[in-house]
């Protein structure tokens, strides 16, 4: 199976596979990213993740000793990263650089990864945006961070939406649209109705459109925001996936960085 489509390349080296996004592959000379795909396992528990990182990274020619990545606990915290530090960073769940060489990566099984890039200022983002962070608006407040550190002009980013769980799997209930509509008002727009099991109804929310809507609301441009448009349930056999795979699924990474 091949995941390519008009955002996507899923590249295939050797025992290797993982996505990219064509849009930032026109900047190649000055940054590289991917999304990784099965068997490779990124989750802090998993013994074999250090030695992921080192095959992967050693594909796309970064130095994995400078990795900076969180424990993601669904914040809306993004950090300014201006140097190399082990920190763990307990509570972010977002990072932003000018620097060159410093790998930002998040972590996923399901939950949105969002590469931002201001191709004028040549600043990058990466933010980890499960439904708590996009109810939080962290994709948001990672843009904000880019203006109000590196004055990046709204005009002039990018913003690349990799796989996570879509409105065909991403099954919620009353007390999820609730929270959403308390925070962004009208939010039918978002969700299906689906079937009522053991008494409660269903819904199919889309977290995608609704991070698409509120960026764009906000002044990036509908033009300049490039969706995977891949369902990581869905394709649970080559991502892992917290809804298919439940306490089983590991991690894939995201990771992008300034050359
Ligand atoms: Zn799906």
């Amino acid at each position: 199976m091949d995941l390519s489509n008009e955002n996507i390349v899923h590249v295939k080296k050797g025992d290797l596979e993982y996505l990219q996004f064509r849009e930032l592959l026109k900047y190649s000379d000055r940054l590289v990213h991917c999304y990784s795909l099965k068997p490779l396992m990124f989750s802090d528990q998993n013994i074999n993740a250090p030695e992921n990182y080192k095959k992967i990274c050693g594909v796309l020619g970064i130095d994995d000793s400078k990795i900076i990545k969180s424990a993601q606990k669904h914040t809306d915290v993004v950090k300014d990263i201006k140097e190399y530090t082990n920190e763990k960073f307990e509570f972010v769940d977002g990072f932003i650089t000018k620097e060159k060489s410093i790998p930002l990566v998040t972590k996923y099984a399901d939950c949105t990864p969002i590469i931002l890039y201001d191709k004028s200022q040549n600043v990058i983002g990466n933010v980890h945006s499960g439904w708590r962070g996009t109810l939080q608006k962290i994709s948001q407040k990672a843009v904000n961070l880019m203006v109000k550190e590196y004055n990046s002009n709204l005009n002039d980013i990018i913003v690349c939406i990799g796989p996570c769980i879509k409105q065909c799997h991403f099954q919620v209930e009353e007390d999820f649209i609730d929270k959403f509509k308390k925070e962004f008002g009208n939010v039918e727009k978002y969700y299906k109705i689906g079937e009522v099991v053991e008494g409660k109804q269903k819904y199919y929310f889309d977290t995608t459109s609704l991070i698409i809507d509120y960026l764009t609301e906000n002044g990036i441009k509908r033009e300049n925001i490039f969706d995977s448009k891949i369902c990581s349930v869905c394709h649970s056999d080559m991502m892992f996936s917290y809804r298919a795979e439940r306490e089983k699924a590991d991690r894939n990474m995201n990771i992008v960085m300034l050359k």
